[in-house]
């Protein structure tokens, strides 16, 4: 038997919506601490395939593999806690609530089960510091008792990637994280996506290839549902069927 070298690995995953293939057998293996970036162009099936990683979508067909387990059927908060955070193309942070306080609710979601057992006071302090860690690491512990939904877009995005540090994951799924942002609040996301990149695994769905280019060393591809290719940046950058259905020229 031989050892998958993957730590994240999809086996020709597939999602119907009645009629329509969303995504169709696709095959893609995530290395530990790889910047991984999934790219293509709009309905290509992008956010259905990293639904279908996080369990947010049941599969219709084929296999996701999590250090050597078939994760396929579980549900996502099941596999949340296997330590794969996410974020969601559109902004999910709690308007009303400080940044602290939604990190903290982030946090506490990770926690709720083995904190059963904890003293209130000592969950309460375990929760407390992976919010703050979390802010701190997202660059924004200057602002921890600011009111979310008061700051700037770019600083909610940034939140929003606080709130999935503060799960504590290993793997971080984001899609499309400098969606809607102005240039310099991009510059700024994607500094903090290269932090990152340099301590967690990262599978990255974006369009800005500026920023592609900037922070992933590993493609894949998408078009109409199907993997076109997946390979190391040069590769991809060089590959003609790559430059023919998506970079254009
Ligand atoms: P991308 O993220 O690459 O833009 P999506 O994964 O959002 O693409 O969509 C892929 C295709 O699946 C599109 O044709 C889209 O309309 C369709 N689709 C996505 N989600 C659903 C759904 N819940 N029900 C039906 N069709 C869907
Ligand atoms: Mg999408």
């Amino acid at each position: 038997m031989s050892v998958s070298p993957f730590l994240f690995e999809t086996k020709e995953l597939t999602k119907a919506f009645g009629g329509l293939i969303a995504v169709n057998q696709v095959s893609i293996g995530f290395k530990e601490r790889e910047a991984h970036a999934i790219i293509g162009p709009n309905g290509a099936g992008k956010s259905t395939f990293v639904n279908l990683l996080t369990g947010h979508l049941p599969a219709s067909g084929g296999h996701v593999m999590f250090r050597g387990a078939d994760i396929t059927r579980l549900p996502a908060h099941k596999v949340a806690r296997l330590g794969i955070g996410r974020s969601y193309q559109k902004t999910n942070v709690f308007p009303t609530f400080t940044c602290f306080e939604n990190c903290r609710l982030a946090a506490q979601s990770r926690l709720s089960t083995s904190m059963r057992f904890l003293r209130p006071a000592a969950a309460y302090r375990d929760i407390s510091a992976m919010a703050s860690e979390a802010l701190e690491r997202a660059g924004l512990a200057a602002k921890a008792g600011r009111v979310a939904g008061t700051m700037s877009y770019g600083e909610q995005r940034q939140l929003e990637i606080a709130m999935v540090l503060a799960t504590a994951p290993q793997v971080l799924v984001l899609d499309e994280p400098l969606a809607g942002m102005g240039k310099e609040e991009s510059e700024g996301m994607v500094r903090l996506l290269q932090d990152l990149a340099r301590a967690y695994t990262l599978i990255l769905i974006e369009h800005d290839m500026d920023a592609v280019f900037a922070i992933a060393r590993v493609l894949s591809v998408m078009v109409n549902g199907t993997l076109l290719e997946s390979g190391p940046l040069e590769q991809i950058r060089a590959s003609k069927a790559v430059q023919d259905a998506y970079l254009g020229d």
